[in-house]
């Protein structure tokens, strides 16, 4: 009989909690070599697969991290995208969801996995999560389905969930359950077995030959509404030089004050070709434009709705749009369709 391939899982670590040890000399939080993860782990002997780590260099706190570094996880991942069956990648869990939200943008027509995963307590912790976090976004990178893998997609596992990337937002600083995916249902859960839910899960239509994207324009700022917020600090963040792109995080289903002077100030913004993105501040539901009267004016404007897509997706996805450099008479009913299942198509 002819011995099955084992699958290779690439496991890239860029920093975060996950990869720190406590040194209990000093108590301070110091960076794990991911060279020696079977001896820190022998839990990982069990699995099937061959695992190789790329460690950046310099290990980085999620707070440092910006588009230079997502280009460069997007490289790793391209350079091995022929030999690697999957992709694990551990970052600090306070900016992964942009982080992976940005990577699902940057890799269209993916036929692989890519699993993001973290842990609130570093590995060598008592009570650590990053075991298992570690562990079982291994093994869903690993998992076949007659010979082609599982998950095509980029995904985020933590806490026995494992959720679209691009759907995640990090909503708690102290709870192993530190993520939510208020649009869309978790696509796997981890009990005694590993459960898919397959008819959740995003596979790309037609064209199979990957494509990276790493032209991200970062032109762009988050302007979150609230009730006081005054015109002149309105009609200096639209006035910044250069300016290409608004995440607008409004009220409920996308609603903001009627006031003829805030409507004219976006109304110039957007004639002088900054787009403008309407995005719920709620954690669940959708932007719907025309809804309440508060909405309408916005519509008119040409105002881009967001639906149900989360602030993290759409600075991500504003970056590689304003990138791409599609053109303006196209740009909003591109943006308002799901390219990597991000939001919900009306
Ligand atoms: N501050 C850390 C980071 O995001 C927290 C974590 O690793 O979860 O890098």
């Amino acid at each position: 009989m002819k011995a099955s391939k084992k699958i290779n899982i690439l496991l890239i670590y860029t920093g975060g909690t996950i990869g720190m040890v406590k040194d209990y000399k000093t108590g301070a939080l110091k960076a794990f070599d991911f060279n020696n993860l079977r001896e820190r782990i022998p839990e990982l002997n069990q699995l099937d697969c061959k695992i190789k780590t790329i460690s950046f260099e310099e290990p980085i706190d999620s707070s440092n991290m910006n588009p230079t570094y997502w280009i460069k996880i997007t490289t790793i991942i391209e350079e091995n995208y022929k030999e690697a069956d999957g992709f694990v990648v551990l970052t600090g869990s306070d900016t992964m969801s942009y982080t992976a939200s940005a990577i699902s943008f940057m890799l269209e027509n993916l036929c692989k996995p890519i699993i993001f995963t973290g842990s609130q307590l570093p590995i060598g912790d008592l009570r650590t999560d990053a075991k298992e976090n570690l562990i079982t976004a291994i093994q869903i990178a690993s998992a076949r389905e007659k010979s082609k893998p599982k998950v095509t997609e980029v995904c985020l596992y933590f806490e026995y969930k494992l959720y679209r990337a691009n759907r995640t937002t990090k909503i708690n600083a102290e709870h192993f359950e530190a993520f939510s995916s208020s649009n869309y249902p978790a696509l796997a859960e981890s009990g005694v077995h590993l459960k898919f839910q397959d008819h959740l899960l995003f596979h790309s239509k037609g064209e199979k030959q990957l494509k990276v994207r790493k032209k991200l324009n970062d032109n762009i700022v988050i302007l979150k509404l609230f009730p006081g917020i005054s015109l002149e600090v309105i009609k200096t963040i639209l006035g910044i030089k250069g300016l290409k792109g608004v995440v607008l995080e409004t009220y409920g289903s996308g609603n903001a004050s009627t006031q003829k002077e805030f409507i004219a100030l976006l109304a110039n913004a957007i004639k002088r070709g900054i787009e403008i993105i309407d995005v719920t501040q709620c954690i669940g539901g959708s932007v719907i434009l025309g809804h309440y009267e508060t909405s309408t004016e916005l519509q008119k404007i040409g105002v881009v709705s967001g639906n149900d897509i989360t602030t993290e997706s759409a600075i991500a996805k504003l970056m590689y749009l304003l990138g791409e450099e599609i053109p303006k008479e196209e740009f909003k009913e591109i943006f308002e369709k799901s390219l990597r299942g991000e939001l919900t198509d009306l």
